[in-house]
């Protein structure tokens, strides 16, 4: 089959697809053939050798891909050949033809989303609802400003909170970005590149400020996001990309806090909540996950190059 293999840590370039042989299921495994795999900005960390978790090398990126159930080993009953599936961390990496994944991370697709949407479910939307319904303890009588809306865990966020009943705000730094975010369900959108933007969100909520905030750039934003948080307000970190300062007066003034998490970390019974939920509102239709780019699969590179680039529009998909 052909697959990505990253030999050393490095630039996108060590990104390089090559032939190796099909992988086979062992006992509580399936082979899933995939036919779309979602690109993360934290697979471009791990590329870099500059994240928590250090694959043994060589390797092969990817947790999100979605297609068909190829075969599956002994014991396993959740799946059989022929199902449409997700996928939620792999064993072998997502970014191949076949990849192989442990009977509890394979769950299945909706009959309404396709491959390329299916890629882009468990990193993104399972952040964004795990952000909102765990870390957040999000009310629907609540604002929620989604700090990076046009991306991936951000677009889900908009879905995810306008469904829960939330006010919605997002932001982005783009015309499409801000486009995508109000189409997405944001009441209101903000430009964050726009100078003091900040003033105007506080402005919007007659000077209350925010319940909740998901962050998606928290070295950037931490210590204006403290600012803009109502009495009890929770900023939940999701990215960061550095140090920074805040001025915690701010959060006693308020009774507020800074919750962060990384998705690892996520227990069965949150990962069975987040699986369910996602499940049930992909079907209904309140969450679609948006594509903004697809790529050939022997463009890996590229789509690394281009997900830490500014003007995000949902998800990047390698098709494999
Ligand atoms: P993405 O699809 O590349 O989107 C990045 C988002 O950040 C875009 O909406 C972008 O907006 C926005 N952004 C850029 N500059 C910003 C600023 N100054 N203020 C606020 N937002 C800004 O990435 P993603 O998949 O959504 O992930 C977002 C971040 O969360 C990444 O850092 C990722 O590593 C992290 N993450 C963490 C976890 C976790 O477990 N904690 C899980 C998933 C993701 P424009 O492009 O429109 O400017």
């Amino acid at each position: 089959m052909k697959a990505i293999l990253v030999r050393e840590f490095g630039g996108p370039e060590v990104l390089k697809l090559e032939d190796v042989p099909t992988p086979k299921p062992a006992a509580g495994q399936a082979l899933v053939r995939i036919h779309a795999a979602g690109v993360n900005p934290y697979d471009t960390y791990m590329r870099a050798g500059a994240y928590a978790q250090k694959p043994k090398l060589p390797y092969t990126p990817g947790s999100d891909g979605a297609g068909v159930i190829d075969a599956v080993g002994e014991g396993v009953k959740k799946v059989k050949p022929g199902d449409r599936v997700y996928t939620a961390q792999t064993l072998s990496g997502a970014y191949a033809e076949y990849t192989l994944v442990l009977e509890e991370h394979v769950h299945s697709l909706p009959a309404t989303i396709d491959f390329r949407q299916g890629a882009g479910i468990w990193v993104p939307y399972g952040t964004a609802y795990h952000a909102l319904y765990h870390a957040a303890n999000a009310h629907a009588s609540e604002t929620v400003l989604v700090h990076g809306a046009s991306g991936g865990v951000g677009s889900a966020a908009v879905q995810i909170a306008h469904a829960m009943g939330l006010t919605v705000f997002g932001t982005a730094g783009t015309p499409k970005g801000l486009e995508l975010a109000k189409r997405e369900g944001a009441h209101q959108v903000f430009d964050h590149r726009k100078a003091g933007y900040q003033e105007e969100i506080l402005r919007a909520t007659g000077n209350r400020g925010v319940d909740i905030i998901l962050e998606m750039l928290a070295n950037v934003n931490l210590p204006h996001d403290t600012k803009l948080l109502a009495n009890h307000g929770r900023v939940i970190v999701i990215g960061n990309r550095g140090e920074v300062t805040i001025n915690p007066r701010e959060l006693m003034a308020r009774r507020a806090s800074i919750r962060a998490f990384t998705l690892w970390g996520i227990t069965p019974t949150e990962e069975a909540d987040v699986h369910a939920g996602l499940i049930a509102g992909l079907e209904n239709g309140t969450l679609r996950p948006v594509v903004g780019k697809e790529l050939p699969l022997a463009e890996a590179a590229r789509a690394h190059k281009e997900i830490l680039e500014p003007g995000a529009a949902g998800k990047v998909v390698l098709i494999c």
